[in-house]
């Protein structure tokens, strides 16, 4: 089986390397084919072209899109899409376009319980503004030391009933399937074992996701545990979605897997590579 990651981060959105690097450490690590999904933008995807085609690795146009689903924060991958879509592009734009406002108004919420500067501090850790997210919130809250870990952070802080949270309007289900879709490319529900659903819920979100014509969940993800993977491939099996495998590393020393350290798909499953 070849190895494939389809799910990564650049500085671009919340990873630690420009994409160049990240292309370079995937072809490195033994990577044949990779997908950079940086958070709502499609900025990265040059520069990890000019790589893959430099070091003769394979590469398909990726993106991890946040949507708002059930009352919770989901995330849908796109894979093989144009990128140069003007529907896509523009609906980007439009997350993105509120993800500043987002950022105060959490920085306010955690001046509430005494810690200040937060806007600042998480703006110094991202290299591209618009894309100011939870994790450069987190990696401010580890350099201050109010906690001693990226990972610890998401157990206390910015997170639904915790501080620093605060509800935000992001796309919905059918605009980043519809977009995704549009431009071509594949759909699929980013690890699905990370969302705080009832089985109940998950399965409204499976059907639905499959009405508006998703075709693939990740089964093997860096945040999957060994009980995911089973549970999600007997989901990819009831619905017949294909399967996808990516570490969703956003930077050496900040992700539970680096690139291409994956364990492979269970080999009943039909990979969604082979659709590309
Ligand atoms: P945002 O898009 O601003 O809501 O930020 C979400 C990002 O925060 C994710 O893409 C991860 O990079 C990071 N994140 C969220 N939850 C966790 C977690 N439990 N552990 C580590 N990183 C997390
Ligand atoms: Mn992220
Ligand atoms: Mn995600
Ligand atoms: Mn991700």
């Amino acid at each position: 089986m070849p190895n494939v990651d389809l799910h990564c981060h650049s500085t671009a959105s919340d990873g630690l390397l420009p994409a160049a690097d990240v292309a370079r450490r995937a072809f490195a690590n033994g990577v044949d084919l990779l997908a950079l999904t940086d958070h709502d933008n499609l900025s990265g995807l040059p520069a990890a072209r000019a790589v893959a085609d430099e070091v003769g690795m394979g590469l398909v146009n990726g993106v991890e899109i946040s949507i708002e689903w059930g009352g919770l924060q989901v995330h849908i991958l796109g894979l093989n899409f144009a990128a140069d879509d003007s529907a896509l592009n523009a609906g980007l734009e439009a997350i993105r376009s509120g993800r500043v406002v987002r950022a105060q108004r959490m920085a306010a919420e955690l001046e509430k319980i005494g810690i200040d500067g937060a806007f600042d501090g998480a703006m110094r850790h991202a290299e591209n503004p618009t894309l100011i997210s939870r994790a450069h919130f987190a990696r401010y809250l580890v350099e201050t030391g109010v906690c001693k870990d990226v990972r610890s952070v998401f157990d206390s802080y910015l997170v639904p009933g915790r501080p620093g949270y605060v509800d935000h309007r992001w796309a919905t289900l059918a605009d980043s399937v519809g977009w995704i879709k549009g431009a071509g490319g594949i759909a699929a529900v980013a690890h699905p074992g990370r969302y705080k659903f009832s089985k109940p819920q998950m399965r409204l979100l499976l059907d639905e996701f499959k009405e508006l014509g998703g075709q693939a969940i990740e089964v093997i993800s860096g945040s999957h545990s060994t009980e995911n993977v089973a549970v999600f491939g007997r989901y990819a099996r009831e619905y017949g979605f294909m399967a996808s495998c990516g570490s969703d590393f956003h930077g050496p020393g900040e992700s539970y897997v680096d690139l291409g350290k994956l364990s492979p798909l269970p080999q009943d499953l039909k990979p969604v590579w082979e659709a590309f």
